[in-house]
C-alpha cells in the first residue's frame, strides 16, 4: 500500500512537472501576467501580494538539513526579478498602512532564523538581481555556536551510533529504527512532530533525554548561524532585519511575561546592534496554534508595525497586519513555482 502511494505520488509529481513545464516554456504565464491590470507605476487598489519564505540556501543536499539549492534559488530570483515587482516587506507594509496599496504582482522575499548560508549563498544572488529582502533572526543564536532544537536533534539522529531508539512520549512508548538513512529521516520526523506541540520546558527536557540516548559523538557543526558582523554587512547592502524573538520558543507555549520579553528584547538587541528601527517580527513556527490574539496584541504594544506567520497563502482583502501569510518555497522545479504563484495571484484578484 505504502509503495502504491509512493508510486502514485511520483506519477502525480511527474504529471505536474510536465503540465507546468509546458505552460511555463510556451510563454503562457507571461500572457497570463499581461492580463493583470496596468497601473503605469501609480499603485492603487487592493492588489494581493505574496511573501515568500526561505530558511536555508546551500549546495549541501543534506536531507537531514533541508535547504533550497543555490542553483534553484538563483533561477527563482532571476524569475522574480523578471516577472514580479519585488518590494521589501517593510515598503509594502508602509504603503498598505498609508492606504496607497501596491501594484499588481507585488511580492516580498523573506528568510527566517538567521542561517549563515543566507549570507554566503543567498546574499550574492539577491545582490546580483538587486532584490530587497528581509531576514528574521532569533537573536539568542546570533554569533554563537548554539543550534536550534530541531537542528540539534537532526544532527544527533544523523550521527547516532544506535540502530534503534525507544522514546517515551507521554504514555506512549515509540520504538524508532535508525538502521538506514531513510529510517533515520522517518524517525527524525516522528520525533520532531511529537516534540513540537509540547510546552517548551517539557520539550526541552525530553529533547535532552533523546539526544543522550542517541549517543552521537561527533561534535556539533560550528558557526551554523550568522554573526553580527555579517548581519551588519547585509543590512548595509539593503537587507531589512526583523525579529524572530530571542530563543525561537513558540510564544503560545511559554508564559505571557516570557512571550512579551522575547518580542521586546529581540527588537531592542537588533536596534542597538544595527542602529535602526525594527518594525517587523516573525512568530516562531508561525502556525495557527503558535500565536493568538494576545500575542498579536503584544507585538503591537512592543512597537512592531506588522507580524508574519507561516500560514500559507497570499495577502489580499481583509488584511491583518499581525497575521500576514507567507509562502514557504519548497518547489525545486521553477515552472511549478511559477504556475502556482500565477494561479494564486489570479485567484486572489477575482
Ligand atoms: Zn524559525
Amino acid at each position: 500500500m505504502k509503495r502504491f502511494v509512493k508510486t502514485a505520488n511520483l506519477v502525480r509529481s511527474a504529471g505536474v512537472r510536465l503540465g507546468t513545464g509546458a505552460l511555463y516554456y510556451s510563454g503562457g504565464l507571461t500572457l497570463l501576467h499581461a492580463g493583470f491590470p496596468h497601473t503605469n507605476g501609480h499603485a492603487t487598489g487592493p492588489f494581493p501580494f505574496a511573501i515568500l519564505l526561505y530558511h536555508r540556501v546551500n549546495p549541501d543536499e543534506d536531507p537531514f538539513f533541508p535547504a533550497v539549492s543555490v542553483k534553484v534559488f538563483e533561477a527563482q530570483m532571476r524569475y522574480l526579478a523578471r516577472e514580479f515587482r519585488v518590494l521589501s516587506l517593510a515598503d509594502i507594509i508602509d504603503r498598505m498602512q498609508q492606504g496607497k496599496g501596491v501594484e499588481p504582482l507585488t511580492i516580498a522575499i523573506t528568510f527566517d532564523d538567521g542561517y549563515r548560508d543566507n549570507y554566503i549563498f543567498a546574499h550574492p544572488i539577491i545582490k546580483k538581481y538587486r532584490l530587497p529582502a528581509t531576514l528574521f533572526i532569533a537573536t539568542g543564536f546570533i554569533g554563537t555556536d548554539l543550534l536550534m532544537w530541531n537542528d540539534r536533534l537532526a544532527w544527533a539522529v544523523k550521527n547516532s551510533q544506535q540502530k534503534r531508539i525507544v522514546c517515551q512520549f507521554g504514555q506512549r512508548e515509540l520504538a524508532l529504527s535508525l538502521r538506514t538513512e531513510e529510517d533515520r529521516l522517518t524517525s527524525l520526523n516522528t520525533m520532531l512532530e511529537e516534540l513540537k506541540p509540547l510546552p517548551e520546558a517539557e520539550k526541552q527536557k525530553l529533547l535532552e533525554r533523546i539526544i543522550e540516548a542517541l549517543q552521537n559523538k561527533k561534535p556539533q557543526p560550528a558557526e551554523l548561524m550568522l554573526d553580527w558582523l555579517s548581519i551588519r554587512n547585509m543590512a548595509q547592502e539593503g537587507w531589512d532585519i526583523g525579529s524572530h524573538t530571542v530563543s525561537h520558543q513558540i510564544l503560545t507555549k511559554v508564559d505571557r511575561c516570557r512571550a512579551a520579553e522575547e518580542l521586546k528584547l529581540s527588537k531592542e538587541v537588533i536596534e542597538n546592534k544595527l542602529q535602526r528601527t525594527v518594525g517587523l517580527c516573525a512568530f516562531p513556527n508561525g502556525k495557527r496554534t503558535d500565536f493568538n490574539s494576545t500575542i498579536k496584541a503584544m507585538a503591537k504594544e512592543v512597537g512592531y508595525q506588522a507580524a508574519v506567520t507561516t500560514l500559507a497563502g497570499i495577502n489580499g482583502r481583509d488584511l491583518d497586519f499581525y497575521e500576514l501569510r507567507r509562502w514557504s518555497v519548497w518547489e525545486n522545479y521553477l515552472p511549478t513555482l511559477a504556475c502556482k504563484l500565477s494561479y494564486s495571484y489570479r485567484r486572489a484578484n477575482l
